[in-house]
């Protein structure tokens, strides 16, 4: 998929009217007659376009909570969201949109009918009929194992806030994929895909305490209101309200469940595994569902483990939501790690150098070849994956936070220095700071930290 004329608009200086423009997609608000395309190639990757106004509503939140006089958004648990969301463009970056192509063979080899690319209702039912295989794609992740094991790392925050929107697991846009595979026979490939961009986008914004209820909206649409409901791991909460954008479906096929007052809900996962390491997120669930599968020595029971629901197993049938609630779930209390300053400054500071590249190997990726992309998308994720280390406290942090300095500078002398990776100011800088971290790995200092909630 070619997604280079995104970045030409990046790029630019924005225009009042594009601003509105951008913050109307995040809510839906679209004119279809100024998003009608022919080709998968000509659909703007709004993914990457609409990183500013993620980062503008997280701010905006986190202002309105600190007003109301709550906590507001953790850094902590806001850079663990982040990350995660920078895992699965990563993984886009490294796939290059074989999803989009796998579903346009499938549409021109298998289509029934042939819809008009240029027509408002086809743009319409492309809406309607995406929505309706998010439906079934969510609530097959709930209730496939192996496919829960990457859509839980979206429920593994403990708060509830925009950050938890871009949380996604690296194989999110592959698991549920076979769900939306049916509407390759009539919808054409760009509808499905500007389609499938404007539901996540949707699904950013109504992950909010701050927004109460939306009035005679929540009749139809899912609000910030129904998505607190489905994450939650009190017992009432479990497998409801897997809607994208209308809460329809749930109303239809039996999975509603709305927010009553007094409804206390202990956001997280019901066996919660709190940590700030975004690769800890994205795999430690997997490798219980393979340790599963090893232990029966029935083929039965090891295919019923990896397919069957999370909470299957051969001699209890009870479903989490059926369990009765356990009352300690309401004392439990929230991970967290607080870290000297000057730990916080560091690592804000290399957090937005890294941000900044991501950002550069997005603009300039597809001028690279493939090997060198997939080394700059591990160094980045490796990147990731120390920060939450350093966030996490981890003991073995400065060991490899001083490697992950060293090894960008080596990194910088076999690229291609038009790539313009990291300039020599740049260098002295990580070398400098891998230096410091060499203080710590072998005077054995220690980051002076508090840890609470494990
Ligand atoms: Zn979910
Ligand atoms: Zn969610």
């Amino acid at each position: 998929m070619n997604v280079s004329g995104c970045y030409d608009n990046m790029e630019s200086i924005p225009t009042l009217g594009g601003v509105v423009k951008g913050a109307g997609r995040m809510f839906y608000l679209i004119n279809p007659k100024e998003n009608l395309y022919e080709n998968v190639d000509d659909v703007p990757n709004l993914y990457v376009q609409s990183w500013p106004y993620f980062f503008t509503f997280m701010l905006l939140e986190h202002i309105v909570l600190k007003l109301k006089g709550k906590k507001g958004v953790r850094l902590n648990d806001g850079i663990t969201s982040i990350s995660n969301g920078i895992f699965l463009e990563g993984g886009r970056l490294i796939w290059r949109g074989a999803e989009a192509y796998l579903y346009t063979w499938v549409h021109t080899h298998f289509r029934l009918v042939d819809l008009p690319w240029d027509h408002t209702s086809t743009w319409l039912f492309a809406a309607l009929g995406v929505d309706f295989c998010y439906y079934w794609m969510h609530r097959a992740c709930h209730e496939i194992h192996i496919l829960w094991a990457q859509h839980q790392v979206h429920h593994t925050s403990e708060d509830f806030n925009m950050g938890v929107g871009i949380r996604q697991s690296i194989l999110q846009g592959w698991c549920g994929f076979l769900c939306y595979v049916p509407l390759a026979l009539a919808i054409p490939p760009a509808q499905f895909v500007l389609h499938h961009q404007f539901s996540y986008l949707y699904m950013f914004w109504i992950h909010t305490e701050s927004i109460k209820t939306l009035g005679p909206l929540e009749y139809i649409l899912n609000t910030p209101s129904h998505h607190r409901i489905h994450h939650g791991s009190n017992p009432y909460c479990i497998d409801v309200n897997y809607g994208g954008v209308l809460i329809i479906w749930d109303k239809l096929f039996g999975t509603f469940r709305p927010e009553k007052e007094g409804d206390k809900i202990v956001y997280g996962l019901i066996y919660n595994q709190p940590s700030f390491n975004p690769l800890h997120l994205q795999t430690f669930y997997t490798g219980y569902v393979v340790s599963r599968f090893r232990g029966y020595d029935n083929w039965v029971h090891k295919l019923r483990a990896v397919f069957s629901r999370p909470s299957w197993n051969p001699v209890n049938a009870v479903r989490f939501k059926d369990m009765a609630e356990d009352p300690a779930i309401h004392t439990r209390i929230k991970y967290d790690v607080i870290l000297p300053r000057w730990c916080s400054v560091y690592l804000l500071t290399h957090y937005a150098l890294i941000l900044y590249g991501f950002h550069h190997l997005f603009t300039i990726h597809l001028t690279m070849p493939p090997l060198t992309v997939f080394t700059l998308v591990l160094y980045i994720m490796g990147s990731l994956t120390v920060f939450g280390m350093i966030l996490d406290a981890s003991p073995r942090a400065p060991a490899f936070e001083m490697t992950r300095c060293t090894l960008i500078v080596l990194l910088a002398y076999f690229l291609d220095p038009s790539y313009g990776v990291i300039d020599a100011p740049l260098q002295l800088f990580y070398l400098a700071s891998g230096l410091f971290w060499f203080v710590f790995v072998y005077k054995t200092v220690e980051i002076k930290s508090v840890k609470q909630g494990i």
